[in-house]
């Protein structure tokens, strides 16, 4: 059996053993937890390694500039979409409009720390290399790669060991990556089965047109991504959805887009046709800053609070949610609820109050299922797209 097949399976084993037995809910959890843990444990490691060798193993170093830039600019402009499909979404929806909720604040309600754009970037650069690759936060963990990888490719030649040296460790971090993917079954049965039986299905109803309003934002997204494969490439999306559904069940059991991100590198060179060089860099850096469904959630979840308060939102504080919304996906960590690490900015910067980041507590692990899938699939999309600018994509593979 294949592993996504035994992932499915487990996935319909978790949600049987949660709704009849929510009393071990918490039991199977520890499972779940020692998956998550594994991945967590190979995330920095992975992006770091897995940069520095796509940037090192480039044939034309003279192209990472452009290879960087277009991607990056095509990652925030999908981004940018993102949010307001989110916000579109619940501006015509209104799924948070009549809504009676008690968000537990008192009249002074807390706020986050205030946000700082000029702080963001200015963060971006460590103060410490081998600080930031123990740290939780991934942009300062991209920047030291893309630094490490340029200064390798200006040594030249002298650096031929340092360029083997990553390409190995890479390949090394890929197969660890694969030896947990191994354990996938037995995490996403336990996540499943913990998620259901704890959180039941009573939280999706109770908020259903939240759930509704964020489906039908990624949907949206969803298409937008074949639709750019048909402008951009002009070629059927529909062999790009039915091979992407290998990475997007184990992003839906992990809710995880780095746990899929080996997965997915290997869907896109063996059967999408994708070139080594983009897979080792393009998609690396999207499931690093791209997170398409990570925005969509963060602009709907603003606009949904906005409401339920009954507060009038002018364009200046569209804009800023746009704006702290696109950053907030983009220093998102790709594991589940990273979203509600950054909400409370997007809340904040608005003046909306942040004790509503726990109406989300009990959702996220549901709309994760939705987001991960989207955060994974956006960035292979771009991979795609970019490969195929460079004249590198294998088309009769991406077809066989
Ligand atoms: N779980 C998502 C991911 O890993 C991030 C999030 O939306 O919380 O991509």
């Amino acid at each position: 059996m294949r592993l996504w097949h035994k992932v499915t399976l487990a996935l319909i084993l978790g949600i049987i053993f949660g709704i009849y037995m929510p009393n071990y809910a918490e039991q199977v959890k520890p499972i779940g937890d020692i998956f998550l843990r594994l991945i967590k444990m190979i995330i920095n490691p992975l992006i770091f390694f897995s940069l520095v060798s796509g940037i090192t193993s480039m044939s034309d170093p003279s192209s990472l500039g452009r290879i960087g830039i277009k991607s990056t600019a095509i990652f925030l402009v999908t981004t940018c979409f993102a949010v307001l499909f989110g916000i579109g979404t619940a501006y015509i929806m209104q799924p948070g409009v009549g809504l009676v909720i008690d968000f537990g604040m008192h009249n002074d309600f807390t706020k986050a720390p205030s946000f700082n754009l000029l702080e963001f970037f200015v963060n971006i650069i460590p103060s410490n290399a081998l600080g930031a690759l123990a740290s939780d936060n991934i942009l300062p963990v991209v920047f030291f790669a893309i630094f490490t990888g340029i200064t390798i490719n200006k040594m030249g030649s002298s650096a031929n060991s340092l360029r083997s040296f990553f390409h190995t460790m890479s390949k090394m971090v890929l197969k660890m990556i694969s030896m947990i993917i191994v354990l996938s079954p037995y995490g996403a049965f336990a996540l499943t089965a913990w998620m259901v039986g704890t959180q039941g299905l009573e939280v999706l109803l109770s908020l259903s047109k939240l759930v509704a309003a964020m489906t039908v934002a990624m949907l949206f997204q969803y298409l937008v991504f074949g639709l750019l494969i048909l402008i951009f490439c002009q070629m059927s999306p529909m062999t790009f959805y039915r091979k992407s559904l290998e990475y997007q069940i184990i992003a839906i059991s992990t809710g995880s887009s780095k746990a899929s991100l080996s997965t997915t590198m290997k869907v896109c060179t063996d059967n999408l046709g994708i070139s080594d060089t983009s897979t080792s860099f393009v998609l690396p850096l999207g499931a690093s800053i791209n997170m398409d469904g990570t925005a969509i959630k963060l602009g709907l979840a603003a606009l949904f609070v906005a409401q339920v308060m009954g507060m009038e939102l002018s364009m200046m504080d569209y804009f800023v949610m746009i704006l702290t919304s696109t950053i907030g996906s983009i220093g998102a960590a790709g594991i589940p609820g990273a979203f509600m690490v950054m909400l409370p900015m997007v809340l904040s910067s608005i003046n909306l109050p942040i004790e509503a980041v726990a109406l989300f507590a009990g959702v996220d692990r549901l709309l994760d299922l939705l987001s991960t899938t989207i955060n994974i699939t956006g960035d292979a999309t771009i991979t795609l797209i970019v490969d195929n600018s460079e004249g590198n994509l294998d088309k009769d593979k991406y077809y066989s």
